[in-house]
């Protein structure tokens, strides 16, 4: 038996993905997906477009966005699903985080500077649609450009992570505030790709019962970037701490990203999906 074909996680060039939001829901409907939802990271200015090009090819569409956090010393995502796009306090919000973006790629290009690689800011911005969102994926594209690297994946191990050339360390939202922001504008907080993290369990634990204080009630199972096995364990984890589960692609690039739009396995049948606790908050069908 199938479940709904949903990829609740996906970026389009308004934040660091290469296909515009209508681009993007092209694609989705082409591999088979019947409820979407961009998710750009700390930005909801594609929303209208993506939930119309969605509505217009017949899909359902849920509005996203994936919130960068700071938790216990690394960054943390925060999906959110199903939020009013017109709420005041979560624009101030994303506003507010995505504003020290500008002055951390200077930092980064002056890193990579030092470890002899030129015009990294100006190159990256090459590949910036939106000039408050300059990310590091942005760079990682630049240095493959250059031939310095094979591929992004290289780039962020070789430069752009903790302890490399180009990681500038950058204070994003707060957990409470992030979950807040999306819960008040009546929508879900969702834990991003939990296997992602490198915390203690110590420490993953308290990001979980922090997040579930706060008001957070979904936690991604399937996504690009988990193994069958971390699949399973964070099929666990739902089940151990009452959560919705989420399925997404995190869907950036065509050759880039690991996993196309709708091509995850459905979610286990004995977990809650988080599309049914915002089945008021889905439009089009
Ligand atoms: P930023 O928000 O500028 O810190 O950039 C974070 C983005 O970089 C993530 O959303 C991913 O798209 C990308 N990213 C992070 N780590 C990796 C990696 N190891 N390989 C490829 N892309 C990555
Ligand atoms: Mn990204
Ligand atoms: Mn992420
Ligand atoms: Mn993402």
């Amino acid at each position: 038996m199938h479940l709904l074909n949903a990829d609740l996680h996906s970026h389009s060039n308004v934040s660091d993905g290469t296909l515009g939001p209508e681009q993007l829901a092209a694609r989705a409907n082409a591999n088979g997906v019947e409820l979407w939802s961009l998710t750009d990271h700390d930005e909801i200015s594609g929303q209208a477009r993506a939930r119309d090009a969605a509505l217009a090819l017949g899909m359902r569409y849920l509005s996203g966005t994936e919130i960068s956090v700071s938790f216990a010393g690394q960054t943390v995502h925060i999906v959110g699903l199903g939020f009013d796009i017109d709420d005041a306090a979560l624009a101030a919000g994303l506003a507010a985080t995505r504003g020290g973006r500008r002055e951390r790629a200077l930092a980064m290009a002056a890193g990579l500077a030092a470890a002899g690689i030129d015009g990294a800011f100006d190159g990256a911005l090459r590949y910036v649609d939106n000039p408050e969102l300059v990310s590091r994926t942005h760079f990682a594209r630049f240095l493959v450009e250059r031939g310095v690297c094979a591929d992004t994946h290289e780039v962020f191990r070789r430069f752009l992570t903790e302890g490399r050339p180009g990681y500038v360390p950058h204070r994003w939202a707060g957990l409470g505030d992030a979950v807040r922001w999306i819960t008040a504008a009546g929508g879900i907080a969702v834990i991003a790709h939990p296997a992602r993290y490198r915390f203690t369990p110590t420490e993953e634990y308290a990001l979980f019962t922090e997040f579930i204080a706060h008001g957070g009630r979904g936690v991604e199972v399937m996504t690009g970037s988990h193994s069958a096995a971390e699949q399973q364990r964070y099929a666990e984890t739902a089940l151990e701490f009452d959560l919705f589960a989420s399925r997404g692609s995190d869907f950036h690039a065509a050759g880039e990203s690991r996993t196309e739009l709708g091509a995850l396995p459905d979610l286990p049948g004995r977990l809650r999906p988080v599309w049914e606790a915002l089945a008021a908050r889905v439009q089009g069908g």
